[in-house]
């Protein structure tokens, strides 16, 4: 900018020569070879600056696609860990409640809560990041327990939920059979050589009800499961399931 606040003129030599070659060509032959002269070497200039401006311009733009790029990563892992559970990767309790009520609004739906049976002696006896191994395998099995409509969360320290986007209590039973049979007969690695089991809690419930409902039924499903020996599977109708 100029003392006028005016960006300078970047081509103010081409100007000037375009004006010189004009005069040269309104006043005739004498002079114009030196005017020629100029204008060559005026367009000279005016090419390589175009040519500096346009590679300057491109690399802007690529900075700018980059940029774009990387904040759009960003986002994706923001919302990704704004979701999930650091440790095993599966949905967090405030993805599961989102996704809980909004399925509600739907239709009917099942949630099957579970809490891992005694973790507590295999934190005191073997460790934390034992007690971490025998969360991840417990997932694993839920994994494999898991229908591929349903969806996996954990909604507590050793507590889990299987979503299933019907409310079928056959159907839920059996998963819930099959995914507390994988966790029974999984081989954890404890060094006692002991085994792990989870009880099992479950709701149906029908369209328009929350999550606040679905759960309290699960969880008080889930205590009585508890009560009723642990390694089993309780409904919130009060059918309790032993372990076969
Ligand atoms: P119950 O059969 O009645 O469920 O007995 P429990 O021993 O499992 O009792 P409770 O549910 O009260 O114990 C849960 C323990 O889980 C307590 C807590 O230290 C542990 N815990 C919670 N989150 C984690 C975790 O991320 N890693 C590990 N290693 N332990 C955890
Ligand atoms: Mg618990
Ligand atoms: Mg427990």
């Amino acid at each position: 900018m100029d003392a006028l606040g005016e960006a300078p003129d970047l081509f103010e030599a081409e100007h000037r020569a375009l004006l010189a070659a004009r005069a040269a060509h309104a006043g005739g032959p004498d002079g114009a070879h030196a005017a020629l002269g100029e204008l060559l070497a005026a367009y000279e200039r005016l090419l390589r600056e175009t040519r500096r401006l346009v590679r300057r311009s491109d690399r802007a733009e690529l900075e700018m696609t980059q940029l774009n790029q990387r904040l759009q990563d960003l986002a994706g892992e923001l919302q990704y860990r704004a979701t999930h559970d650091p440790l095993t990767g599966v949905l967090n309790r405030a993805a599961i409640i989102e996704r809980v009520n909004q399925l509600f609004a739907r239709g009917g739906l099942t949630l099957i809560v579970l809490d891992i049976d005694h973790f507590k002696r295999v934190n005191d006896s073997f460790g934390h990041p034992m007690g971490d191994k025998v969360i991840l395998g417990v997932v694993a099995c839920l994994k494999q327990a898991l229908p591929a409509q349903g969806l996996l969360g954990r909604v507590g320290g050793e507590e889990f939920t299987l979503l299933l986007p019907r409310d079928d209590p056959e159907a839920a039973e059996a998963v819930a059979q099959r995914a507390r049979r994988a966790i029974e007969s999984h081989a954890f690695g404890l060094p006692d050589g002991s085994r792990v089991t989870a009880s099992f809690g479950v709701s149906c419930l029908a369209r328009g009800a929350s999550f606040d409902a679905a759960y309290g039924q699960a969880d008080e499903a889930l205590y009585a499961a508890k009560r009723g020996g642990r390694n089993c599977v309780a409904h919130a109708s009060g059918d309790l399931q032993l372990h076969d």
